[in-house]
């Protein structure tokens, strides 16, 4: 779907609701009730549309890249937090029941405690949830669980909060709206039953297997998996996938990894997988023959939309340097003319990946590979320091490298001055591709 699409389908979900009660054309209560109901009839769709921005619909992270998904999936949230926060406050009429007379509810706020409490709960549970997920990392809790109960709590706000509006709103009484909220409630549970039954479902029919478990650098590792069923493994190299390795194919237990193989080198994948925290952490144990599920792929980080790209810039920090391998491998394996630069850094030796492959895939592809060490040990000729401004401007200056193809992998600090930096060289915004690797 084009990303164009995206934001007017969002507007559309979104302002739906608030557009049938406008429709509605109901005596005119004052403003502040109004907007009172406004906020609450966004707020309530914003928070139902968050259950189609989870990162794992392709139609939408293909296009708009699954991180900057997760940013929106996290900013929407707290706007619609904020609009929750000021609903109840935002209201003038007296609460007590409107004569019998007033079937529209003009003179006062018909709160009965059946309508009442689900909003309550619902608004207490909204504040926790954003709350829970502005304060993941520092509470220590393991992401599977911070995730599990996250999307427990998330159900619960889209349940009550549906139902408040079902029995105390003022538009919401009418048949049609009432309608669409279901609806919308059907879609994101829908969602979620996809992402976690339906979508593991058919994957069971799509067993992998680990071929092989191998140190690749410093803490870092290279996993092989291989497909245990017949049939066509689609990616584009540079996209990424979430892993499931040992675990039951419905477990919560899945990481996502950039895939660092290359589609046209077989229907293998290869991932390049750094220890960070628990589950990374035990990569090295993996024993081959363990049974694992892909769910992928994903990911907009890939050079097969920029055909016209005259040259491919790969910039990449660390552990980044996975998915720009995928490319690079890709390009080798279909001969693809290209000119290519890959500027990669790490802090010490130890840290670079596949450095022989990278020497063979220079002198053989012809592209040019740049090591960039922050520590570099004693008699190192490379290159030292970080990829700043200035390294950038050395290879990416001259003007028939403008309209290249800037491919951008590692840690967010890097992502943001290198992207900066790129676009001070005049490169276009719309010819830089990044991917973080961290959603916070
Ligand atoms: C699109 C993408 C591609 C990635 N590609 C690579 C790669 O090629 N190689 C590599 O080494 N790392 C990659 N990562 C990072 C990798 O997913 C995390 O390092 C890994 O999940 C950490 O898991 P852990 O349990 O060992 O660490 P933890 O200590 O549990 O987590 C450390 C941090 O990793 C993130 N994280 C942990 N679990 C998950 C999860 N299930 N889903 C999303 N984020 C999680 C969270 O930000 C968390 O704070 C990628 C991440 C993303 C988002």
């Amino acid at each position: 779907m084009p990303l164009a699409l995206l934001v007017p389908l969002y507007l559309i979900l979104v302002l739906l609701p608030s557009a049938l009660a406008w429709a509605q054309g109901l005596p005119p209560r004052p403003l502040a009730d109004d907007l009172a109901s406004g906020a609450g009839l966004v707020a309530l769709a914003m928070t139902l549309a968050e259950f189609l921005l989870l990162g794992r619909f392709r139609a939408v992270t293909r296009r708009a890249g699954s991180d900057v998904v997760m940013r929106a999936h996290q900013v929407l949230a707290r706007v619609a937090l904020g609009m929750v926060v000021a609903h109840p406050f935002l209201y003038v009429s007296p609460m007590m029941p409107p004569p019998v007379w007033d079937v529209t509810r003009q003179t006062a706020l018909n709160y009965g405690w059946a309508g009442l409490w689900p909003g309550i709960a619902a608004w207490l549970l909204l504040g926790g949830l954003v709350a829970m997920a502005i304060g993941r990392d520092a509470s220590g809790a393991r992401y599977e669980q911070w995730r599990l109960l996250h999307g427990l709590v998330a159900v619960a706000v889209a349940g009550l909060g549906v139902l408040h509006a079902l029995r105390a709103g003022r538009y919401s009484a009418d048949p049609l709206l009432g309608w669409v909220w279901i609806a919308l409630l059907a879609v994101a549970a829908g969602a979620l039953l996809h992402v976690y039954l339906v979508a593991p479902l058919l994957r069971w029919r799509r067993p992998w297997r680990v071929v092989s478990v191998a140190p690749a650098a410093a803490r870092t590792w290279t996993v092989r998996l291989a497909p245990d069923f017949a049939g066509p493994v689609a990616y584009e190299a540079g996209q990424f996938a979430w892993l499931n390795l040992g675990r039951g194919v419905f477990s919560l237990d899945e990481n996502p990894f950039s895939i660092s193989s290359a589609p046209s080198q077989g229907r293998g994948m290869e991932f390049v997988i750094k220890e960070l925290g628990d589950f990374t952490r035990t990569i090295g144990q993996l024993r081959p023959g363990t049974r694992a599920w892909v769910e992928g792929p994903h990911g907009h980080l890939t050079i097969k939309d920029h055909a016209d790209a005259p040259g491919v810039a790969l910039i990449a920090g660390g552990v980044g340097i996975a998915p720009l391998l995928g490319i690079l491998r890709e390009m080798a394996a279909t001969g693809d003319p290209r000119p290519a630069v890959l500027l990669y850094g790490n802090r010490t030796e130890a840290q670079i990946v596949a450095r022989a492959e990278l020497e063979r895939l220079a002198a053989g592809h012809g592209a040019e590979v740049v090591h960039v060490l922050s520590e570099p040990p004693e008699g190192w000729t490379g290159t030292t320091g970080l990829i700043d401004a200035a390294l950038l401007r050395q290879h990416f200056a001259a003007t028939e490298r403008r309209d290249w193809v800037y491919v951008l992998c590692g840690p967010p600090a890097m992502l943001v001055s290198v992207g900066a930096a790129l676009r001070g060289l005049g490169i276009p915004r719309a010819r830089i591709l990044s991917e973080r690797f961290v959603y916070d």
